[in-house]
């Protein structure tokens, strides 16, 4: 009974919600659905309309691979800004407003470094950041990722550049963070179309070449070979490369500096006290540049929820004697180049 009677009461303050939503609603002819749309910002709406207008783009490589263009990420956007911090809680709402009741003249903004993701969010591939401050554009990788079950047909994704295309007059250069196909493979479909200056280290450089040469586009790109450790000046950045350990040698993390302050963009990296060549991630500089202070950290995630840590690289290599060993000459030897 106890039962019945909380059942009731819920009824009873379910259709009390009904009936107040629907006086705040009589106003409004569109029904349901209008304030979802209003929640919608325009730039999204620009995005519908686009690829309403634009159907989804087949690139098909010389090599007869079906490459499918992906749709732009929706809020793969975030605005920092060090001179203006984000508001933290509600607590501060009431403070601006009364400065501006106060009627003190308003400060113009300071420029915000704008970051947003052209893949690699919420999805292993594509990994593409675009960095923006003021007139200048940087990318960071450019992958490209694997298709779903369902895309029958396409043998692999690349991330939309249609912004980068766009800005092109902008863009002051990209840099790769390591060689996984999932930070360089769509690379060489971004350079068809723009002539960007590429930055990467040696081994980054090498797998690079070999793409850009299966494209023919070898002779018409600038590759720019840089190590850890090195500051290279892309227009109002400033890109500092990073010794990170990886399951691919050569692998870099990077911070980068403009106006607004430093993000740290770390890429694919692992704590390996153990490797096989390169030496351990440089953490002291990690922890250095965050001593001095940064706007942001964006960190590789995968796997991130899993207790425990990753094992050296070291005990791969161990892990392959045993099991060669054991089978003796019958071997069938995959590679994951992710
Ligand atoms: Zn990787």
């Amino acid at each position: 009974m106890a039962k019945k009677n909380q059942i009731d009461e819920l009824r009873a303050s379910v259709n009390a919600l009904k009936s107040d939503s629907k006086k705040s609603k009589s106003n409004n002819k569109q029904g349901k659905k209008q304030p979802k749309a209003a929640e919608i910002p325009a730039k999204s709406k620009n995005a519908k309309a686009a690829k309403q207008n634009k159907p989804q783009t087949n690139l098909n490589s010389k090599a007869g691979k079906k490459v499918k263009r992906a749709q732009p990420v929706k809020s793969g956007e975030i605005k920092l800004n060090q001179n203006k911090p984000q508001r933290k809680s509600k607590a501060d709402v009431p403070a601006q407003a009364k400065r501006k009741k106060q009627g003190g003249q308003k400060k113009s903004p300071a420029t915000p470094l704008r970051i947003a993701f052209l893949g690699g969010i919420n999805e292993v591939g594509k990994n593409m950041t675009l960095y923006e401050y003021k007139d200048d554009i940087i990318i960071v990788d450019c992958g490209l990722a694997f298709p779903e079950p369902d895309m029958f047909g396409v043998d692999m994704v690349i991330p939309d550049f249609t912004y980068v295309e766009k800005n092109i007059d902008r863009v002051r250069g990209i840099i790769i963070t390591h060689g996984h196909e999932d930070h360089i493979g769509g690379l060489a479909y971004l350079l068809k179309s723009c002539k960007i200056p590429v930055y990467a280290t040696r081994l980054t450089v090498g797998l690079i070449q070999g793409k850009l040469r299966e494209h023919n586009l070898l002779s018409s790109s600038e590759l720019n070979e840089v190590r850890p450790g090195d500051t290279i000046r892309l227009g109002g950045f400033s890109v500092e490369m990073i010794h990170v350990n990886h399951s691919i040698p050569d692998a870099i993390g990077l911070a980068v500096t403009c106006g607004a302050g430093t993000v740290v963009q770390t890429g694919d990296f692992k704590i390996d006290s153990t490797p096989i060549d390169g030496g351990m991630i440089d953490i002291a500089r990690f922890a250095q540049i965050g001593n001095n202070g940064v706007l942001a950290l964006l960190s590789d995630s995968t796997n991130a929820e899993r207790p425990g840590f990753t094992e050296s690289e070291r005990k791969v290599g161990e892990s392959f004697e045993i099991l060669f060993r054991r089978a003796g000459k019958n071997r069938i030897i995959a590679f994951s180049r992710l």
